[in-house]
């Protein structure tokens, strides 16, 4: 039974509905999974781009999660965009005690290159969220920054993400999605690298076609909702992983010919139907 469970997404606002907390409850409603948001960061955007940030203050940043927290029957926490420094720490002591698993998307910078998580915030980010997370999504360019290790070829992925598993030693798995990797090439390769007792690191990749569009904002943020609730659903992560795949490739399908603003347009999760539970 998994309708009386729910995912908490912990990220940004973004109020043109294609990212943030709009885009990971979005995700998690047509996947049939129960969704709650505690806000980080209210932003101004369109699909054109950011204007504004207005970050909430930190003490109630972590009121919103205690209430949940105290509440909900929640298994699953999904942290996105963070955007200060105090705000990560807020977010880490609100995480202490919690048992479930901690989804961690690295929302670094938007598509138009404006600063999600300021730059002097990364240490607090690193010790205070990314140390109690227990799975991390990142994008190829977050995981140079993040692994300081050159990413491109897989071979350089997996070091990287092999690297990061051994610096957290509470991430149980480090996801990384290939779409930014050499964009002339048809083919997408994702990774899921999975911390294993007896053998290391695992390794599992899935190949996709490169669906071209520009409607991809809130990728991040639906792929790694999407990762929480499949593995909500599934109740491990290679199939958590192999169904996300999945559920974006046919996501980004339905979404390439959407007409929706004048930029870097969303995805249409509203053309989803919720899968078999
Ligand atoms: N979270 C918020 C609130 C955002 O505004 C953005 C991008 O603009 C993101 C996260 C990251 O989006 P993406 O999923 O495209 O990486």
């Amino acid at each position: 039974m998994t309708r009386n469970k729910a995912i908490l997404s912990i990220a940004g606002s973004d109020p043109s509905g294609g990212a943030g907390i709009q885009a990971d409850i979005k995700t998690l409603t047509v996947l049939g999974v129960y969704g709650a948001a505690a806000v980080t960061c209210l932003t101004a955007q369109n699909t054109r781009g950011v204007r504004a940030i207005l970050p909430v203050a930190p003490d109630f940043v972590r009121e919103q999660i205690e209430a949940v927290l105290a509440d909900l029957p929640v298994t699953h926490i999904k942290i996105g965009m963070l955007g200060t420094g105090e705000i990560a720490r807020a977010v880490g002591s609100a995480l202490d005690g919690f048992a479930g698993e901690v989804v961690c998307d690295p929302v670094l910078t938007a598509s138009d290159g404006h600063a999600l998580l300021a730059n002097e915030a990364l240490a607090d980010f690193f010790a205070h969220v990314l140390a109690k997370s227990t799975v991390l999504t990142p994008n190829i360019p977050e995981l140079e920054r993040i692994s300081s290790t050159p990413c491109s070829t897989e071979e350089g992925i997996l070091a990287a993400a092999e690297k990061i598993l051994k610096e957290f030693p509470n991430l149980r798995a480090v996801v990384a999605t290939g779409g930014h990797l050499d964009p002339q090439r048809q083919t997408i390769a994702d990774f899921l690298c999975l911390r294993s007792l007896r053998q290391g690191v695992v390794a599992r990749k899935a190949e996709h076609p490169r669906i071209r569009t520009a409607n991809t904002h809130g990728t991040g943020c639906t792929f790694a909702s999407a990762f929480a609730a499949c593995h909500l659903l599934t109740g491990d992560y290679e199939p958590a992983f192999f169904k996300t795949v999945g559920f974006m490739d046919s996501l980004l399908r339905k979404s390439a010919a959407l007409p929706m603003g004048h930029g870097n347009g969303p995805l249409a999760h509203h053309a989803c139907s919720a899968p078999e539970p």
